[in-house]
């Protein structure tokens, strides 16, 4: 049933609507129009709205124009109409409408109330405008952007918005690299950027807004791990049609790895640059270990050689930072920081440990042992070579302490070009070292030959003038004096041949079964009459059975007669020499002891190198050469055997232990 129009519009806007000129624009602007009464009923036929929709009469006076949204669109539609009713507000709805061609159109369907004489709602009118060609904008807006999103997030790591003045982050998409941020984040400067790098971006963010152009810098930034990374950072301004920035759009690429590379080259050159000019292997590990701890910004920096049978660290030169730091230089056993740590070092392992106090694979012994040299978090990385554990780079903290990757890989590149700047240093000083001594060895050489040369000399010429006759020195003491210094030429160059033939790898030895033990025993019957005249007192605990060794007998001979002579010549009047042999684990062990004027620990390895003599006024007194040990040294181990030392230091007598493989009696 189709209703007449009701009078109440009569006069009113409806009426307006109605006037022709507003009717022709009205119809102009949009694509339909049509009336309700207040309930939102359909009050008469509305021949434009149907034209458009295609709806039939029927369904236009029983359904409304509501039966023309689309189905999807219906649910967002109805109840705000509803509401619009009730409320009696003008509304709008962005729905699709069902066309006459069977098809659906966007529309933005308008309705608005029309109020009677009194202000009451008398009747709605509405009216549809088709923005089909606005959505499809939007939607292809909304597609290129799509694609500039995913074009954007294919050359970055990162995406994020900024407000126009950077205080608030709107969003930020990290993936892998950095955290999100999904809703705006007013801190987001201290969240991402490190404190050691908020200043330079402070800076580029100030330039990018005062210039309203792009911001590009390469910072450091919190990864999403919470470490330390580096990111190349874009954004651009989005301006409004006015020229304002409204926000800025910007890409982050991780760009950690690239860096890092760089720092360290850049390290690493610099590194090499201040060690190159260096001769001292102290000053090496000094100036290393100094880089590496400004470097790193760590409290202590140690490079320490392993001594002993790779269960000490000798500490000659260490980083410390500040004045506070305890100072950790001499010698240390490696043990009582972890016994594991050592299989870790002898293995070539790096071992990294954050937090001293929390980690689990240190013992409680273990963490007051670095406790008390203040370190709660380390890096200790261990250099091998030829098998062997040589030397260690320590970097300690005083604070609990993460650290980085590239913070690990330095430490490793660092001990290795230490390593090598160190033994090429060691080399050098041993050859300036060896050219010293050789100066030394010919100035004392030419002293050992002038006091028996000068005998012989002096002697000959009293022979000469007397024919032997004088009673001061008959014939046979000029003889006996002659015959003593002739020995003593003929024996320093023996040793001199010897030298020269081992160092030409011409020593050969004529090996033969022979009683270690006998050989001993007449060597100390030798050096008895000289240790008595001497005033040395020689003791002597030998096997009463043979102990027999394949060897060389005048070699062995000579070997003993050094130890004894040595012995003998580095005591005090009233000293005393023991000699020991005893037979230990398939070895003649002969060890030769006094309580003379000892060894310096920090000369030890060295007395066995050739023309070594332990520098010491006391000792210049002795006449020799520097010859003897090196001799014995390499007999010894010709036969298959080695030496030791031992001396606890000056005035504490020293210990030369020799072992020989024995043979089975025959
Ligand atoms: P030389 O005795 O001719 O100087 P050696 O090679 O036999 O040469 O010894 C090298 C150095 O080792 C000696 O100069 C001395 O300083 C030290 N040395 C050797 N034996 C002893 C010892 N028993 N006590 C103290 N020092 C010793």
């Amino acid at each position: 049933m189709i209703n007449e129009p009701d009078s109440a519009l009569n006069g009113q806007g409806f009426n307006q609507l109605e006037s022709l000129e507003n009717k022709v624009l009205v119809e102009s602007m949009v694509e339909a129009t049509w009336i309700t009464d207040a309930s939102g009923r359909s009050l008469q036929d509305a021949p434009a709205w149907r034209a458009y929709t295609g709806q039939t009469l029927e369904k236009w006076m029983e359904e409304g124009w509501t039966e023309s949204v689309h189905p999807d669109d219906k649910d967002g539609v109805i109840p705000r109409w509803q509401t619009a009713l009730q409320s009696k507000q003008m509304s709008n709805f962005v729905c699709r409408l069902r066309q006459a061609a069977d098809d659906w159109c966007w529309n933005d369907v308008r309705v608005a109330p029309i109020p009677g004489v009194n202000g009451e709602t008398v009747k709605w009118v509405g009216a549809c405008v088709d923005i089909s060609q606005q959505k499809q904008a939007e939607a292809n807006f909304t597609q290129s952007e799509t694609q500039f999103r995913l074009l954007a997030m294919l050359s970055s790591d990162t995406l994020y918005r900024m407000s126009a003045d950077w205080r608030v982050m709107v969003n930020l998409r990290g993936f892998d690299f950095l955290a999100d941020t999904v809703v705006t984040n007013g801190q987001w400067f201290e969240q991402y950027i490190p404190t050691s790098d908020q200043e330079r971006v402070r800076a580029a963010i100030d330039e990018a807004i005062i210039n309203k152009s792009l911001f590009e810098l390469e910072h450091q930034v919190y990864r999403a791990d919470g470490s330390i990374g580096w990111t190349s950072s874009r954004a651009t301004p989005l301006l409004d049609n006015q020229g304002q920035v409204k926000e800025w759009f910007g890409t982050a690429r991780d760009i950690t790895k690239r860096k890092m590379a760089e720092e360290r080259r850049v390290f690493l050159l610099e590194l090499s640059d201040k060690l190159r000019p260096l001769a001292s292997s102290l000053e090496i590990q000094k100036t290393a270990a100094s880089l590496i701890g400004a470097k790193l910004n760590t409290d202590r920096v140690i490079y320490a050689e392993i001594i002993g049978a790779e269960d000490e660290y000798l500490i000659a030169r260490n980083y410390l930072a500040s004045e506070e730091v305890i100072p950790v230089i001499g010698n240390f056993p490696a043990a009582p920081f972890g016994k594991w740590l050592m299989d870790e070092a002898k293995a070539g392992n790096t071992v990294v440990i954050n937090d001293v106090v929390t980690d689990q694979r240190l013992t409680n012994s273990e963490r007051d042992a670095f406790c008390q040299i203040g370190v709660r978090a380390f890096i200790t990385t261990p250099l091998k070579k030829e098998g062997k554990w040589v030397a260690a780079m320590k970097i300690h903290h005083g604070q609990a302490r993460n650290w980085t990757d590239l913070e690990i890989s330095l430490v490793g590149e660092i001990a290795e070009r230490t390593w090598a700047a160190v033994q090429r240093a060691k080399a050098e000083e041993a050859l300036l070292d060896a050219d010293r001594r050789k100066d030394e060895f010919l100035a004392l050489l030419a002293h050992e030959l002038r006091n028996p040369m000068a005998t012989l000399s002096n002697t000959l010429m009293v022979l000469e003038m007397t024919g032997g006759m004088n009673h001061k020195l008959p014939l046979d003491k000029a003889i006996t004096m002659m015959r003593k210094e002739v020995v003593q030429l003929v024996r320093l160059v023996d040793d001199l041949l010897d030298v020269s033939r081992i160092n030409q790898g011409k020593v050969t030895l004529e090996l033969e079964r022979l009683d270690f033990s006998a050989l001993v025993n007449d060597a100390v019957l030798t050096a008895l009459p000289i240790a008595n005249s001497e005033n040395r007192h020689l003791t002597t605990a030998l096997p009463d059975e043979p102990m027999y060794v394949n060897g060389d007998r005048a070699r062995l001979t000579q070997v003993v007669r050094n130890l004894l002579s040595n012995a003998i010549k580095f005591t005090n009047e009233d000293g005393h020499i023991w000699v020991e042999l005893t037979k230990e684990h398939g070895y003649a062990v002969l060890k030769v002891r006094d309580d003379g004027i000892g060894i310096p620990s920090d000369q030890l390895d060295r007395i066995f190198e050739l023309f070594v003599q332990v520098n010491s006024s006391r000792t210049r007194l002795r006449d020799g050469l520097g010859l003897g040990l090196t001799l014995v040294k390499d007999f010894v181990e010709k036969h298959g055997g080695r030496i030791q030392v031992h001396s606890a230091g000056l005035d504490t007598g020293s210990e030369f232990i020799i072992y020989l493989p024995v043979i089975p009696p025959l």
